[in-house]
């Protein structure tokens, strides 16, 4: 495979296997297990799998191994493993690496799931957890310890598209012999500078802008070969995370189309940005590449574009964000976002509802707050839509 093929390229051909059939789009290889041509090669395979054997579906599978591939080609990593969601994801990436007695530094504003994994099943088993604010590099070397053995971050933070500066975190963690696992969803594995960054684990929620069409869960760690392969791996197969063959294949043919769907949402969101920044209104309107952005420059030296998603806040707070969403024709409302259908979250009373009030607060979730995130619908349509709406509420 071409090792200077440009990334659109590779979202095409990187991983293709090919069976004696020499079918043209990918197969979909809906086996659990795999035949062996003797008892001798049977024994071999257990004793080391080649790179296109399989022993287990759990462990492998070639369609699920093609995605692994074409997504690493994307991302600039060695390796991945391929998980069945977001969660598992992040799951195993923290399970694999940490033990009774390690100490886990956090941002605090992270995804409920991730929070629930870090907050209270980790700390069942031994492990403390501190939670710092993401965007305070003082807070960040205050609580990183000798003993911390992983630093865990949201890239961008959901749902007030706060930017954490990674570079900066990874020097800190490494100075103390910590890993850090990055969750990128919100950055993309378009646009993301994760690894280049210091990165030793992306994370993503496939779910996300790899499908991008509302269909089916799935997750990846993606790292060095040896971190992938000899940690994350041997804690993954065996604990039952795997990611289907159908839905590697759906993922597998979405890379296909990612940067023409993402540069296409992306750009209907920076258009929209524009048109809200300043509007009468809203109290803020937070998009990581629009110039009013807090951490603006940040964002344009770790991202190479501002991605699918912005969030509003609106200054009649609650009554005023329901009516707007009530108001809105082409967006749905739901609580996912990247789709190729538009989608607005209110998430004060969705997403981040069982919050109590001061971490609602402490997170910039205030009841006005509304996330767009901009689909494959047109641009003009889209940005007239929220403008109607706005006028509305
Ligand atoms: C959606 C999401 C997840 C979880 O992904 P699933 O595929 O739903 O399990 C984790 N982290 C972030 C930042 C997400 O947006």
């Amino acid at each position: 495979m071409g090792n200077t093929w440009k990334k659109r390229t590779k979202m095409v051909h990187a991983g293709t296997r090919r069976s004696q059939y020499g079918e043209v789009s990918e197969a979909i290889f809906l086996t659990q297990g795999f035949v062996y041509d003797s008892a001798e090669a049977a024994e071999a395979r257990f004793i080391e799998a080649g790179e296109d054997e399989f022993i287990y579906a759990r462990y492998g599978n070639p369609t699920v191994r093609m995605f692994e591939d074409r997504i690493s080609a994307l991302e600039g990593s060695e390796d991945a493993f391929a998980t069945a969601s977001g969660m598992a994801a992040v799951n195993v990436a923290l399970m694999a690496l940490l033990k009774a007695g390690d100490h886990v530094v956090a941002s605090r504003a992270l995804f409920g799931s991730c929070e629930y994994i870090l907050g209270t099943v980790l700390t069942r088993f031994g492990v403390e957890v501190s939670f710092v604010d993401g965007t305070d590099l003082g807070a960040w070397r205050a609580a990183l310890r000798p003993d911390t053995a992983v630093v865990f971050l949201e890239s961008i933070s959901n749902p007030t598209l706060e930017v954490i500066d990674l570079a900066a975190v990874c020097e800190m963690a490494h100075g103390v012999g910590a890993r850090v696992i990055v969750d990128n969803a919100f950055a993309t594995p378009l646009y993301s500078y994760a690894l280049e960054c210091g990165a030793d684990l992306v994370v993503y929620s496939t779910t996300k802008h790899v499908d991008g069409q509302g269909r089916c869960l799935g997750g990846v760690v993606l790292g060095a070969r040896d971190l992938i392969r000899g940690t994350i791996e041997p804690y993954a197969k065996h604990t039952g995370g795997a990611l289907s063959p159908f839905n590697a294949w759906v993922m597998l043919k979405s890379l296909e189309t990612l940067d023409l769907r993402v540069r296409a949402q992306t750009a209907t969101a920076t258009a929209l940005a524009e048109a809200l920044a300043g509007h009468e209104k809203l109290a803020r309107m937070l998009y990581p590449h629009h110039p009013s952005h807090p951490q603006h420059a940040l964002a344009r030296a770790q991202m190479e574009a501002g991605g699918t998603v912005l969030a509003i806040d609106l200054k009649g707070g609650k009554d005023a964000a329901f009516r707007f969403l009530n108001a809105l024709e082409i967006f749905t409302i739901s609580n996912n976002f990247a789709d190729a259908k538009s989608i607005v979250t209110h998430p004060a009373t969705t997403t981040h509802q069982r919050l109590p009030d001061d971490q609602k607060a402490l997170l910039g979730i205030t009841p006005g707050l509304v996330r767009i995130s901009l689909g494959l619908e047109d641009g003009d349509d889209l940005i007239g839509d929220v403008l109607q709406a706005l006028d509305a509420a």
